[in-house]
């Protein structure tokens, strides 16, 4: 790890300024992927901004149709929240899935985004709930947040404040985790919301995206999982590693909407 100046921050005006002021700033939520990218020497920021403290950037409330989640709740308080449980239970589910237990009780739904790691859990949610990414600057909706591998739509110091979710007709969430990490190598989070069917896929690509040939097949509201059963997915630009090839990523995205809906 290389010298940093660590600052942990009282409010977010305090933290959104430090960052401003510092000459390469970072800020640090739970630190489940930061700290390591620190140790193997990937990263050397000058400052890392702790938001640690900020109590008023953590919690889950209901508001006009939507949950919202503020982007330092930890994956553990979004897994066992009862809003989250009665209105979107696969998001629940989902955020049970992720890792182990020290990774939900320290990771949070902002680092998480922020990341955008291919194999991310949330990024597929956001984009099948048509969720909304509230910054200290914008507010950015689903379809325009992921960028590509590790890119997102945050400008530098931007902030992630809180993430809303319109509550959905039905949701569900599969993935298929690798074994030691728990990472999806293919998830998919399949909606229905505001009159239409999303799907998002995180693991097999770049980024997280939608599958538009399963919205197409399901865009009159009756997901029944044959529908889609002989569409196949190109590997072409999927994801190929040691874990699995683009092909069998290709064949997981059909057998986890397909799940999702089961
Ligand atoms: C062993 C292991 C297994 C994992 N398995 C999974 C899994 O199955 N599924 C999954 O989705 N994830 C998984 N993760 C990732 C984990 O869930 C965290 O969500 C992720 O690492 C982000 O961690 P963090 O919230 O602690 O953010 P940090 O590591 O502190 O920060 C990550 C990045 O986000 C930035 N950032 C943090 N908060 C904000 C904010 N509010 N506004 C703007 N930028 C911000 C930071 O500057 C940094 O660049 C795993 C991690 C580990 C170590």
């Amino acid at each position: 790890m290389y010298d940093f100046t660590y600052q942990r921050a009282s409010s977010q005006d305090e933290a959104i300024s430090n960052y401003k002021n510092a000459d390469d700033a970072r800020y640090l939520a739970g630190g489940m992927t930061l700290i390591p990218v620190l140790k193997l020497r990937l990263d050397k920021p000058s400052d890392l901004i702790d938001l640690g403290d900020l109590e008023d950037l953590e919690g889950i409330s209901e508001d006009n149709g939507n949950i919202v989640i503020k982007a330092m709740t930890n994956h553990h308080t979004v897994n066992y929240s009862d809003l989250v449980k009665k209105h979107i239970p696969a998001l629940a589910t989902l955020a049970g899935t992720i890792g182990d237990p020290m990774v939900r009780n320290r990771g949070t739904i902002g680092g998480s985004l922020a990341n955008n790691d291919p194999a991310a859990s949330y990024p597929s949610a956001v984009l099948a709930l048509n969720a909304t990414i509230t910054t200290n600057m914008n507010n950015i909706e689903a379809d325009d947040f992921f960028k590509g591998m590790f890119e997102t739509a945050l400008e530098e110091g931007e902030l992630i404040k809180s993430v809303s979710f319109p509550i959905p007709e039905q949701a569900g969430y599969q993935h298929f985790p690798n074994p030691a990490s728990r990472y999806p190598i293919v998830g998919a989070f399949v909606a229905k919301t505001g009159g239409s069917v999303r799907v998002g896929v995180t693991g097999a690509g770049p980024c997280a995206y939608r599958q538009s040939e399963f919205e197409e097949a399901w865009s009159d509201g009756n997901m029944d999982p044959e529908r889609i059963k002989d569409i196949k997915i190109s590997p072409e630009g999927l994801n190929s590693d040691i874990h699995a090839s683009a092909e069998y990523r290709a064949h997981l995205v059909n057998v986890m909407a397909r799940r999702a809906i089961a």
